[in-house]
């Protein structure tokens, strides 16, 4: 159906047609072709999508369009009114919808900015006192606008809610709630959301008005164009398989999920100590630290970005071909999220996950909601360097049996490094464990180009 939808056939103004154009797209997505035409009758709108189904501009075409009547080119800060309030889980989210907006807005005088906390309040101040039609912003740095008056909401029109679910999984709805008791109660409203637990149906329930109900994909499915595997391994020998995969792998961009900012911390220090370059961000660092390892994913500095569940919450990289959950969510839903970082728009990916033995009740989990199996695949997991290699018959691997028809396969049988007891954070091994470990998988590593790290960390920073 949405294959022969044009842009020109849903109603936009030719100045939203020509940005479209300016940004290379030639065909709606299917959430473009649903979302839009509703949005642009009026009412409010429940829309399930994954993040990279395109539903930015699914609501960001709209909202402009229907802003254009206002839109004008004076000076006076009271002919720019927020007269459009984006909502987002992320500050990383924030700024990129923000993007979006300007992208979709740039041959409108309509006026957008991004306010989110982390850095000075005094820095969005003097924006914000210019007038602006389209406010993106996490909550609680709105919340600490409007409390200095430096934010009017009186003239919103549409407030748009993106990842939905997730705001609520991060403790935001108390703050919801008080940002939208401050809305006029005459508004469009446009949920996004993509899961739709009990809880965001009641969302919907209090904050929306008989909305049109939109789903692109089955809600909490994951995406075709993903191809997903599940690699059974213990948890200490994690490491090595991702180093070997990372080796193997032709991908320019992994990025690779840890459930703990610790454990995203000490992951991207074991991969410095073993001779790759690691950029790492934890939790104690700067909005701007963060964006800089973002920039540096996104241009190709850093291979490897690696990051928890909030960090990456909302990152809009394209093409992103690899995803590998290092530990699979407890939470299923957040499955669903990070496998949406890849395969977007129409590309295909990968997604493996690391599953130890304790995990498998999470992943029985995850293909329940998913309702599929995921493949399966084992791999021989290769300890030192081709010099020493040779057959190892005697010592059986945890998990190690050749994986067929992987594309990281593994080609060669090598000898396996003995059975030594590993501690879950080698960082806090005893030195002399500390520097076996270290010299073997450099060993296994001696011929892999580097792979610069960045590790991204989320958690404690949001939206305050
Ligand atoms: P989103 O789901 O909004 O995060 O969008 C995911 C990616 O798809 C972004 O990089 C967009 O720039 C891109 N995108 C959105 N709409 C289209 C379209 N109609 N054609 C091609 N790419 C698109």
């Amino acid at each position: 159906m949405t294959e022969t939808v044009k842009f020109d056939s849903l109603g936009l103004a030719p100045e939203l047609l020509k940005a479209l154009t300016d940004s290379g797209y030639t065909t709606p997505t299917p959430i473009q072709a649903q979302a839009i035409p509703l949005a642009l009758a009026g009412g409010d709108l429940m829309a399930g999508a994954q993040t990279g189904t395109g539903k930015t501009a699914a609501f960001a075409l709209p909202l402009l369009q229907k802003l254009l009547p206002l839109a004008n080119h004076g000076t006076s800060p009271a002919k720019h009114p927020v007269r459009a309030l984006i909502l987002t889980p992320t500050r990383e989210l924030a700024i990129q919808v923000e993007e979006s907006v300007k992208a979709y807005a740039k041959h409108t005088p309509l006026r957008s900015l991004v306010v989110f906390g982390g850095v000075d309040i005094r820095t969005q101040t003097p924006h914000l006192k210019t007038g602006v039609e389209v406010l993106v912003a996490t909550p609680g740095r709105l919340l600490d606008h409007i409390e200095q008056k430096t934010v009017q909401l009186n003239q919103v029109q549409i407030l748009v809610l993106d990842e939905a679910d997730r705001m609520l999984d991060m403790g935001f709805m108390p703050d919801l709630k008080r940002i939208l008791a401050l809305l006029p109660k005459q508004r469009q409203n446009l949920m996004f959301s993509a899961t739709f637990s009990n809880d965001i149906k009641k969302l919907a329930d209090d904050f929306l008005t008989k909305p049109q109900l939109i789903e692109v994909a089955r809600s909490n499915a994951t995406n075709d164009n993903v191809t997903q595997k599940v690699y059974p391994v213990a948890q200490s020998d994690k490491e090595a398989l991702l180093i070997q995969l990372l080796k193997n792998s032709d991908s320019k961009q992994v990025l690779i999920f840890t459930k703990t900012k610790i454990t995203a911390s000490r992951l991207s220090r074991s991969l410095e100590r073993v001779g790759i370059a690691a950029d790492a961000i934890h939790g104690d660092k700067t909005q701007q630290e963060r964006i800089k390892a973002l920039d540096a994913f996104k241009a190709g500095t850093a291979t490897v970005l690696v990051a928890t569940d909030v960090a990456a919450r909302g990152l809009d990289i394209d093409q992103l071909p690899m995803v590998i959950n290092y530990e699979i969510p407890s939470a299923p839903e957040d499955y669903v999220h990070r496998i949406g970082r890849t395969g977007r728009a129409g590309a295909l990916g990968v997604a493996i996950s690391f599953v130890s033995p304790e995990e498998d009740k999470y992943l029985v989990e995850i293909e329940k909601l998913i309702k599929r199996q995921i493949s399966k695949e084992t791999i021989e997991i290769v300890r030192s360097s081709a010099s020493t290699r040779s057959h190892s018959n005697a010592s059986k691997p945890s998990y190690a049996r050749t994986a067929s028809a992987s594309a990281h396969q593994e080609t060669t049988a090598t000898k396996r490094m003995p059975a030594k007891k590993k501690s879950s954070d080698p960082w806090f091994d005893k030195p002399y464990e500390a520097v076996i470990a270290q010299q073997q998988v450099t060993d296994t590593l001696r011929a892999i180009r580097k792979v610069p790290v960045a590790a991204l960390l989320g958690g404690l920073l949001a939206s305050k």
